[in-house]
């Protein structure tokens, strides 16, 4: 039975054999397709990334628009083999749901009870991934709730995500997925739940407004190599101590 560990390291495995390679067939059996999902194309894009977590597998693949996702739950009977192009497979071909072919390797999942390809978008509303990797959850989460979330846990926006605990990571996580739940039947995007709807957000957009926390004025601050803008309250989201560079 494929315990969280032994999932990492098919995860592991199948990163080295399969990151960064295109991808010349993807053939799914009975999976369960999101409608965004089926509108791309995988074939001919790139294996971006592999990630574990407990018994979930995720693979996520470029595509000519929106990065797809495949995630396969392993429970008791699912496992993923790696093998090179011709080798003979450890079980019979009529037992594989996923085969994931590039030049180099051929990746089979026999036997897993769930099998499923949706939208990276989508992967944060996934009633089953209790915390995603933040390689998949990056890809879900724009950039209004990335500020509003990094407020709500009083991050800075420039932290590096390797220094960031486990605990915070999660909570940012849980912190994203529970926004955009609640914003899910569309109307005007809201992170703060005020009866005032002009006071919808935290900081998106609010420069030189008073913080709603504190008082001191939100600024606006940017990312080398990135057109995308950061909002925060300096006094709410300090910058860590070790960290000396200043936003530009
Ligand atoms: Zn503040």
């Amino acid at each position: 039975m494929p315990e969280g560990d032994t999932i990492f390291r098919a995860a592991t495995v199948l990163r080295r054999a399969l990151a960064g390679r295109t991808v010349t067939e993807l053939t799914l059996i009975a999976p369960k397709t999101s409608l965004a999902a089926s509108r791309r194309t995988v074939v001919g894009g790139t294996v971006k990334a592999v990630e574990s977590n407990g018994k979930h597998l995720l693979i996520t693949f470029t595509t000519d628009g929106e990065d797809v996702v495949l995630h396969t739950h392993m429970k008791m009977t699912g496992m993923w083999h790696v093998y090179r192009p011709g080798e003979r497979w450890w079980h019979a071909p009529s037992k594989a749901r996923v085969v994931v072919r590039t030049d180099a390797y051929v990746a089979v999942c026999f036997t897993p009870p769930i099998v499923e390809l949706f939208a990276a978008g989508e992967a944060a509303l996934h009633p089953l991934l209790p915390a995603l990797g933040p390689d998949v959850i990056a890809d879900g989460i724009g950039n209004e709730y990335k500020n509003e979330v990094l407020f709500l846990t009083s991050v800075w926006p420039w932290t590096k995500v390797r220094d960031l605990d486990d605990r915070t990571l999660e909570t940012i996580l849980v912190t994203a997925r529970d926004l955009m739940r609640r914003n899910r039947d569309g109307g005007a995007r809201r992170t703060r739940f005020v009866l005032d709807r002009s006071q919808r957000v935290w900081v998106q957009e609010r420069t030189d407004r008073p913080c709603y926390r504190c008082g001191t004025p939100i600024e606006r601050g940017y990312h080398p190599g990135e057109f995308r803008k950061s909002w925060y309250c300096p006094s709410c989201q300090k910058a860590p101590r070790t960290e000396a560079a200043t936003p530009a």
